[in-house]
């Protein structure tokens, strides 16, 4: 039961405690200050992502016949940049405070904000920003390659991705040439994108560096529609195994003149932060644009020749396209539980416990004996240890009381913990539980004895 005393800001700022406290995520270059929308994975926050994101690959590249995978470069070659209207088109509504120079995107304000500068005014005066008229701020970060390259040449500019999208368009064709496939299939990448947003905020939600998780699932142009149904569906699905409450999770039909252009149809996945609903993933339908853009720009054919109508023609496409560091944040706040333990008359007991889905816990499984100063027992959760081990992350922790440790556990959603105790070793009265150990159980607590033998058979199946 969650402890309903903490505000939403406080809730929010209980997790970002957290975080930094066990190590899932830190500001990066902290003890200089920080990089304003940089964020640094932890030794927890590490293994959760890779885990959200080999779930992800698993379950859109590895169990499907018709998407391949591909991991692009970063660096972009400006020619792509253009032909996607990106280089010309990229860009946020920018406005300024003249007083105190603060920047606002100017889409994202509702009302005039309180200038930094004028703070200290006298009550009654106007205190509120002086704003520029909006211009556009293009949000690629743009650099310069090679040993030569001089700041005039303009051959020498690249970008950093914003997106990984159009790593895949570009090679759409190398994939298909390479690949027998045909329509419609996807391509699906996982990488880093890279936006110069105006006001990174709420935590690692909006970023400058972050990862996308994308596919481009090319079609028949009568196919797309459909299509893109088909993948709100699956995605909303994906999210519910990942363990979101679909009570959260908001689909958002975006209507005519708000979606891009090129797109007959766009659906945002949102979901209930603790500071808002915000979105997490687009499904976008972008009929032929991309391809059509690069087939005119590069003057290389981006066609498909269909072997059984004998038709060639530009395929259309649909985008599922998520946040990776969103998604995680989202499973970092939904996880979180303060639980009330409080007995009748005792101390305030609140349990802290993250309740990730097994396949996503950043840690399966710790290791624990019972007493630290009994070399047998710490010998044989040893050999437990090595044996898990090739097959999930362990942690081994022999330090403290046992409940401690179940308790350190629970704060970073460790589903199980293995004890090894004087029964694992034979030495109860009748030693019947020889070679077991105790399993408890994260969100349970509850506790039962399975064989070493038949551990691991009996871990497999519950973390994936
Ligand atoms: P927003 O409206 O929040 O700026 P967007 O609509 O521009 O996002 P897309 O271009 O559709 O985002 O990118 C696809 C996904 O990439 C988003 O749904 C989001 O999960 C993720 N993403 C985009 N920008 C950022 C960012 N600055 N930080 C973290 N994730 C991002």
């Amino acid at each position: 039961m969650a402890n309903k005393e903490h505000t939403d800001t406080e809730r929010m700022e209980a997790i970002v405690s957290l975080c930094k406290r066990k190590g899932f995520i830190f500001q990066s270059a902290e003890i200089y200050g920080g990089l304003n929308g940089c964020w640094d994975y932890g030794p927890l926050g590490a293994d959760l992502k890779r885990n959200l994101k080999d779930y992800w690959w698993r379950k859109n590249v590895q169990e499907r016949d018709d998407i391949l995978g591909m991991d692009g470069s970063i660096l972009t070659h400006q020619a792509v940049l253009t032909a996607s209207g990106h280089v010309g088109g990229f860009s946020d509504p920018m406005v300024d405070c003249r007083v105190c120079k603060k920047r606002y995107r100017a889409d994202t304000i509702e009302e005039t904000p309180i200038c930094e500068a004028k703070a200290q005014l006298p009550k009654g005066e106007d205190k509120s920003c002086e704003l520029t008229e909006p211009k556009d701020f293009n949000l690629m970060f743009q650099t310069k390659m090679g040993a030569s390259a001089d700041d005039n040449d303009p051959n020498a500019v690249a970008y950093l991705r914003p997106e990984t999208a159009q790593t895949i368009f570009v090679q759409f064709k190398n994939v298909l040439d390479s690949n027998r496939i045909k329509l419609p299939f996807g391509i699906a990448q996982i990488g880093k994108a890279f936006r110069n947003e105006i006001t990174p905020r709420n935590f690692t939600f909006r970023s400058r560096e972050f990862e996308q998780m994308e596919i481009e699932y090319f079609c028949r142009p009568e196919d797309g529609l459909r299509l893109t149904d088909e993948w709100l569906e699956k995605r909303l699905a994906f999210y519910d195994e990942i363990g979101l409450d679909k009570n959260k999770l908001h689909v958002l039909d975006i209507p005519d003149g708000e979606r891009a252009h090129y797109s007959e149809k766009t659906y945002d996945i949102e979901y209930d932060f603790p500071f808002g609903q915000q979105e997490l993933e687009g499904v976008a339908y972008r009929g032929a644009y991309d391809l059509t853009k690069h087939h005119e720009a590069s003057g290389k054919t981006q066609e498909y020749f269909d072997e059984q109508t004998k038709e060639k023609f530009i395929p259309h496409v649909v985008e599922p396209s998520a946040g990776c560091d969103r998604t995680v944040l989202a499973l970092i706040c939904e996880a979180y539980d303060e639980e009330d333990l409080t007995k009748e008359g005792g101390k305030k007991d609140i349990r802290t416990v993250m309740r990730f889905k097994p396949a996503i816990a950043p840690i399966k499984v710790a290791v624990l004996p019972l007493l630290k100063n009994k070399p047998e027992l710490v010998a044989k959760a040893k050999e437990v240890k090595n044996l898990l081990q090739p097959y999930m992350t362990v942690y081994y922790d022999e330090t403290a009381a046992i409940g401690r440790r179940y308790r350190r556990q629970d704060e970073v959603g460790t589903p199980f913990c293995v004890a090894i105790d004087f029964e694992t070793l034979g030495e109860e009265a009748d030693g019947e539980l020889k070679d077991t150990v105790t399993i408890r159980h994260r969100d349970s607590m509850e506790q039962e004895r399975v064989k070493i033998d038949d551990l691991l058979g009996w871990l497999l199946p519950r973390i994936h």
